[in-house]
């Protein structure tokens, strides 16, 4: 691919259970950039929830296609910002796959007591839907 080019398949990575498909991918100088597109106007700066979307394809490009994205493109009605995929970004969004596969997990499995003492130091409480109190 040169330029421009919608994504056809979605990015899969069995590993870390994530699958997903920026708007487009740009490729540069060797380098693949995937570009989020939001139909929303946003003037002021990216929201985090966009920066770890984009962040998530960046990894997949990473792990998928084997070529780090120096950045992602969120590409907002009004205004284009260009996000560094730095490791600290590329760390925070593994965290959160981590995360989120936690709660997954808590979620699926039933609970396996009945003491609501241990549920009010739980620190899942706040998600969790099985807790005693
Ligand atoms: S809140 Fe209670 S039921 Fe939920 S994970 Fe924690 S200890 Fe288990």
């Amino acid at each position: 691919m040169r330029g421009w080019g919608p994504v056809e398949q979605p990015l899969y990575d069995a590993e870390l259970g994530l699958v997903g498909k920026p708007d487009y991918l740009i490729e540069s100088a060797g380098q693949l950039i995937p570009v989020e597109v939001k139909s929303t106007r946003n003037s002021k700066a990216p929201y985090d929830a966009h920066i770890f979307q984009l962040a998530a394809y960046c990894l997949l490009v990473q792990r998928q296609l084997g070529k780090r994205p120096p950045y992602g493109i969120l590409h907002y009605a009004n205004r284009t910002f260009a996000i560094d995929y730095t490791r600290q970004l590329e760390q925070a969004i593994q965290d959160l796959l981590i995360e989120i596969h936690a709660q997954e997990k808590l979620r699926e499995l039933p609970r396996s007591h009945h003491s609501a003492a241990r549920c009010s130091h739980c620190s899942y409480r706040s998600t969790c839907d099985q807790r005693l109190l």
